[in-house]
């Protein structure tokens, strides 16, 4: 099968090109595990995190976590007997494994598995042709949502929509979003459905993506450091780095919540850290969260709300060759919604 094979951790800075493309044979399934003929993988920013080594893969590796793709195969007659049919059509999102009997499993939460905290990484091999899965981490995607409209969803969006859950909004409430890629312009969408009279604000360094919020219904539109008049209640990080979550708590009301979207920072503007001040940036029970990762009863959740809804993510296509551009585009902030390797 043709796939995209990560050798070595490197730094795009030194090589723009980390990814081969290669000829390489079918995943052999174990029991429990469905076979997908992938059609699409969305490009997530944590692929540039293995990439550059922020959580370092088993090399070699394919990557990718977005997936969809119809079953080709499956390894046992129990899975025969569930809800997976030969043939249907079902997304990969982040989650694939976790040990179903600590306390987080046992709670839901199989988000927070020791299991997956251990590496920060979770399942790959949405860059090629057919790749393995846990048949009780798939997910029978709506007829209305298309293959490409479906893969953005399965990460950006699902991850984005707990952030959003995350936040504890109610309907008129203000919500800010930092950075305006894959995940918040989704994440957009989903609160003007779930939040019709709260006001949307988009802080963002790049021009092109702030016209693109305004374009979406975001109320206002601006860089990273610009004051507004009044604070906001809740504010969802999607950057990689630390400037902006300086700048979040600052614009935080009394109260207010700080969502972590990111898997991981790079460290190069940690130092902004120290200079925090404790009365405006910290005081007042603001509160700072991250996300882990998602739940599949999100990413069941999300799928019902976006094909209810019509949430359709915005995004590019690349061939499956050209996975090297699109996410050399995405470190270089050249973003304009999701981005989606055809197979
Ligand atoms: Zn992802
Ligand atoms: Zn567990």
């Amino acid at each position: 099968m043709k796939a995209m094979l990560l050798r070595e951790v490197v730094s795009l800075k030194q090589n723009e090109i980390p990814l081969s493309f290669t000829n390489t044979s079918e995943p052999q399934t174990s029991e429990g595990e469905v076979l997908l003929h992938v059609t699409r993988c969305g490009v997530c920013h944590t692929e540039l995190d293995e990439i550059e080594g922020r959580t370092p893969p088993q090399l070699p590796v394919i990557l990718g976590h977005q997936v969809v793709g119809t079953v080709e195969g499956v390894q046992s007659l129990e899975i025969l007997d569930s809800a997976i049919k030969i043939g249907q059509r079902v997304g990969v999102a982040w989650i694939a494994s976790a040990c179903g009997h600590c306390e987080y499993c046992l709670s839901g939460q199989e988000n927070l598995c020791p299991e997956f905290k251990a590496t920060g990484r979770d399942i790959n091999g949405g860059y090629a042709e057919y790749m393995k899965i846990r048949a009780d981490f798939v997910y029978p995607i709506p007829d209305s949502i298309s293959d490409s409209e479906a893969a953005p969803l399965l990460c950006a969006g699902a991850v984005g929509y707990r952030a959003l859950k995350l936040c504890n909004l109610k309907d008129g409430h203000s919500l800010g979003l930092m950075g305006f890629g894959g995940s918040n312009h989704i994440v957009l969408k989903t609160a003007k459905y779930k939040y019709p009279d709260s006001e949307i604000f988009v802080f963002s360094r790049n021009p092109q993506e702030r016209e693109f919020a305004l374009s979406l219904g975001a109320a206002w539109a601006g860089a990273i450091d610009e004051v507004l008049p009044e604070g906001l209640d809740a504010i969802i990080d999607t950057t990689p780095v630390w400037g902006p979550i300086s700048a979040a708590l600052k614009r935080l009301k009394p109260g207010g919540r700080l969502v972590i979207n990111a898997i991981r920072k790079e460290e190069v503007d940690k130092d902004v850290l120290l200079k925090l001040d404790y009365p405006s940036q910290l005081w007042m029970e603001k509160e700072i969260k991250s996300v882990a990762n998602v739940t599949r009863a999100d990413v069941r959740e999300f799928l019902q709300l976006a094909a209810e809804a019509n949430i359709k993510p915005d995004y590019q296509e690349f061939e499956l060759e050209n996975a090297n551009k699109a996410l050399l585009e995405m470190k270089q902030g050249k973003i304009r919604g999701a981005k989606v390797l055809t197979i």
